[in-house]
């Protein structure tokens, strides 16, 4: 019987991948957009329960090709913690190729280059990475606890390390008027940092968040469906990947499209941009508040 304590979340690629709880809850639980684990305390797996989950699926002669590290961000955990999970994976899981799990930027600048070099060559690949904004300022109103520069040095060591990763975007995350100055931001890191994946969201003011309070206290202007649609579209249009996916796909996003960058760049912009015209001229320029109810 494999230990499950905390609520399982996982990128939608992860679908066949082994589901191995490492951590319960996230090490941070600030950021103002969230609430995800609002409910659940940060804690370290024990290492027993780990080790027993592993040793339980290597017993069953399982055919998994990934493990994917269960919890808001098992990055956090000490290099010495995580390299066990991964000898653990290598001798029990032969199949397995590769172990995921969310990341911050403060959990991969908490690893020297020494440290994730060793990290790659147990497996550990396709890291998926909150990055959220390459606005700083957004990114402290946010209080998602690292700047953009800290993020493109975690970028560089990943990408040093040979640690494939996934950033993830929030459009509309800079507010009502900031859509293509943050869409130009997020290209410019992406085209930087190279990611093996993008996922983009649209911005949801989820009740129990600091965003919801600061909107009904008016310190935040909520974006309109309009500006996030074109946000994406800008996004894509300023993107310079040599081989990224990209992942609009997100049941928030009210305009969904997917594709290989840059061969499907201006198609997916394109897309977007004729999907504006599906909507209603009420629903575009109203502020978002709340898509999903
Ligand atoms: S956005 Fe990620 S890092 Fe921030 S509180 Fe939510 S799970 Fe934690």
């Amino acid at each position: 019987m494999m230990h499950y304590r905390g609520r399982v979340f996982r990128p939608p690629f992860e679908e066949n991948s082994l589901l191995l709880e490492a951590t319960v809850g996230c090490s941070r639980d600030k950021c103002a957009f969230c609430s995800l684990y609002h409910d659940t305390p940060f804690s370290p797996s024990p290492m027993e329960d780990i080790e027993s989950d592993i040793r339980f699926i290597g017993r069953n002669r399982t055919r998994f090709k990934r493990v994917f590290l269960v919890g808001g961000d098992p990055f956090t955990l000490p290099f010495k913690r995580l390299r066990r999970i991964g000898e653990l994976v290598n001798e029990c899981l032969p199949r397995v190729e590769t172990i995921g799990c969310y990341a911050s930027v403060r959990n991969v600048l908490a690893k020297t280059p020494e440290q994730l070099n060793e990290l790659a060559a147990l497996g550990y690949s396709g890291l998926n990475i909150g990055f959220e904004t390459g606005l700083d300022d957004v990114l402290a109103f946010m209080d998602k606890g690292n700047t953009v520069d800290e993020a493109r040095e975690a970028f560089a060591r990943l990408s040093d390390a040979g640690i494939p990763f996934t950033l993830n975007l929030v459009m509309g995350l800079a507010g009502a008027g900031r859509g293509i100055e943050n869409a130009l931001a997020n290209a410019a890191i992406v085209n930087e940092a190279q990611p093996q994946l993008i996922i983009v969201t649209a911005l949801n003011v989820w009740p129990g968040t600091k965003l919801h309070d600061y909107v009904e206290a008016g310190e935040f202007a909520p974006p309109t469906l309009r500006e996030i649609i074109e946000e994406e579209a800008a996004f894509l249009r300023a993107t310079e990947c040599n081989d990224t996916f990209f992942f609009g796909m997100h049941e928030l996003n009210p305009v969904r499209v997917n594709g290989n960058l840059p061969q499907d760049c201006d198609f997916l912009a394109d897309e977007l941009e004729a999907g504006i015209a599906r909507f209603p001229e009420h629903q575009l320029d109203a502020p978002i508040r709340q898509i999903m109810r």
